[in-house]
Parts: C-alpha cells; structure tokens; sequence
C-alpha cells in the first residue's frame, strides 16, 4: 500500500477501526472518566500488568489517593506499599513525584497539553499521548509495542521496531489512519485490538475487524510482523543479603540507589565480621528482571540472646522490624517471597 498521507485507505482502515471500537470496546473503571489523573493511573499500571490484573490494583489505588493532591500529599512508603504486587516500583516513584509537580508547578490541575504533559517525571510519549488524546481530544498516536505490532502487520510492513527511528515512522503512518475526531478513541481501538485480538501470539485474526483490509493476513505472513532483528541483552548480576532475625524480630534497611528497587525495603548487605559465627544457613534464589538475571545469595543469621539485637542494630544503622509488621513495608519480590516463607515454617525450626 503506497504511503500517501491522501490514501484514502489509511483513513478507511482508521474509521472501521473506530466503528468496531464503539461496540466492542472493553468496559474497564477508567473508560467512564476523561479525568486525566484517572488515565494516568491507569496507563502507567498497564504498562507492566495485564488488564486483569491491574484492575484491581487500579481500583484500589484510586480508592486510597482519589485525585492528584491525595497522591502528593502521601507518605512514599504508603504509596509504594499501595504499588506491591506490580513491580517495577520506580513507577510508583514518579507517580509520587510527577503528583508533586501538579501541585507544584500546575497549582493543581493535570496539564492539558501534550508538551506539558512530557515534562511530568514518568511521563513518556506513550502515556502523554494517550491522556492527551483520551481527555483532550489531542490528535497523537500513542504509539508502543502493541501499535508496532498491530500497524507492521496491517500493512506487512517490515519496518525493523529495535531501531531508534521506529517510533517515529510508525506515528507517521498512524497519523495517516488516525480520524480528525475521536483521537482518544482511536488510540484505544488500538490498544483494545492489540491486546484482545491481533496478540503478539496466536492473534485472532477470523474475529478481526481489519482482517479484510490486513496485508500479513491476506498474504498468510501474520508470523513474520512485527520485524525486530536486534535483541535486548540480557546481564546477570549476583546480590548478597544477610537475613539477620532474632526472637520476632529480624534487620532491615531502606535502598537508596537508582539502579534497582529504589526505597524498597531489603536485608543488610554487610554485617559485622563477628555475625559470621551465627550464619546458619545460605539460600540461594534466581529472579528475573527486565533484562536482568539475578542469582540472590541470602545467609541467614540467627542471633543469640547474649548479643543485644536493638543497640547492634541502633549502632550499625540498621532497622528493627517485627515479623508481623513486615506486610507493611515494601520489598523486592524475592525477598518478600523468602520472608513469606521464613514466616510459615513450622516454629521449632525458626
Ligand atoms: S487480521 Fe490478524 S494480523 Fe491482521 S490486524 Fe487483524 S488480528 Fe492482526
């Protein structure tokens, strides 16, 4: 298909999108509001979970910060704790942050426009675009994978998606097909199709709307699109913790760095050398993150009742937390799952 921003095709394919989409839409909580804070919220938990699951992740965060000043006027640890089970907390961080600068910078109210909304921490193209367009009626693809996808397959084009330039030349042509009015809608029929119907795989290609005018189906070549010839690499990395715990009790501190689980809670990294004599065992357990395997080593240290626990703790800068107080601090995935489990083993064990 010739690329012509007159084709009368790309317009066509456009408004049957948009067609299909006003009786087939999914009734999600965020559909009923044009309120920008609520599409937030919901695009940036779409981002990392499925519809399914983050419904009601996205109910439950909204119920507890209701609007953008209830989100910046919160404590961090409480709203990454309303963020557990997703992952990906630094997501959870800018939203805190980006809330702040509503307030701060907007006195108040969600920016309107597509470059104001960039400048909100987080905030990519993507997401800027969708609230834009869904609550501003702002004509801009929002363009991710699942637009990579669903495009590259309609029109058979073999555009490569790993290359820097691909964001661009698939919001041109997206732009072709997009209809003056309905932008927002548009950029959900995409999103809705993306996910429901043309999957990355096995898409369902004989209960698609577009199936007519698809190229990749029409030429039985669906498997071969989207075209991505570089792949991400993937590094290992090896983390050590000492799970010191005493009576009810056990260590913590808060995480700093930018370079994972930023103000998550984890196990100290380093005890004193005299720790060592009470290690009583060593377990080891494999993670994946995004593009990273992580082999996590945890020694577990079983303090007697000669060493003062509170003034070791209070002296090496530690925190002191109960078991039973765990559930409402933050930490990594791996370690929640290794406190979970140190929590239900028989007690003459513990
Ligand atoms: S026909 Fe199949 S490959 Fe083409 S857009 Fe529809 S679901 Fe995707």
């Amino acid at each position: 298909m010739k690329r012509n921003k007159q084709n009368p095709d790309f317009v066509h394919i456009g408004r049957k999108l948009l067609k299909w989409y006003d009786s087939n839409a999914r009734a999600l909580p965020w559909r009923n509001t044009k309120q920008p804070y609520n599409i937030w919220i919901s695009e940036i938990i779409l981002q990392q979970t499925q519809v399914k699951q983050g419904l009601n992740h996205y109910l439950n965060f909204v119920e507890r910060f209701p609007d953008v000043q209830a989100l910046a006027a919160a404590e961090t640890d409480e709203v990454l704790l309303y963020w557990k089970g997703m992952g990906y907390y630094s997501r959870a961080l800018n939203l805190h942050k980006a809330a702040k600068q509503v307030v701060e910078d907007f006195n108040g109210n969600f920016p309107e426009k597509y470059e104001d909304i960039l400048k909100l921490k987080g905030i990519g193209k993507y997401t800027a675009a969708a609230i834009s367009s869904i609550c501003f009626d702002e004509k801009i693809p929002a363009v991710d994978g699942n637009f990579y996808r669903v495009v590259s397959r309609l029109f058979a084009d073999d555009f490569d998606i790993s290359q820097s330039s691909a964001f661009k030349y698939f919001s041109e042509l997206s732009m072709m097909m997009m209809p003056e009015n309905k932008p927002g809608d548009f950029n959900q029929a995409v999103m809705d199709l993306g996910s429901e119907i043309c999957r990355p795989k096995k898409p369902d290609c004989g209960s698609c709307p577009l199936n007519e005018n698809c190229i990749a189906f029409q030429s039985g070549t669906v498997h071969k699109f989207p075209v991505k010839l570089k792949r991400t690499k993937t590094t290992d990395l090896f983390l050590k913790y000492y799970f010191v715990h005493h009576k009810n009790q056990f260590l913590l501190k808060q995480r700093a760095d930018d370079f994972i689980w930023k103000k998550l809670y984890e196990f100290p990294d380093e005890v004193p050398v005299e720790f060592e004599q009470f290690v009583e065992n060593s377990t080891v357990v494999k993670h994946k993150l995004t593009h990273k395997n992580l082999t996590i080593q945890i020694e577990t240290v079983n303090l007697t009742d000669e060493v003062d626990f509170i003034s070791l703790a209070k002296r090496n800068h530690f925190n002191v937390v109960d078991f039973s107080e765990s559930k409402k601090k933050s930490f990594p995935k791996p370690l929640e799952n290794f406190i979970d489990k140190w929590i239900q083993r028989p007690t003459e064990i513990k």
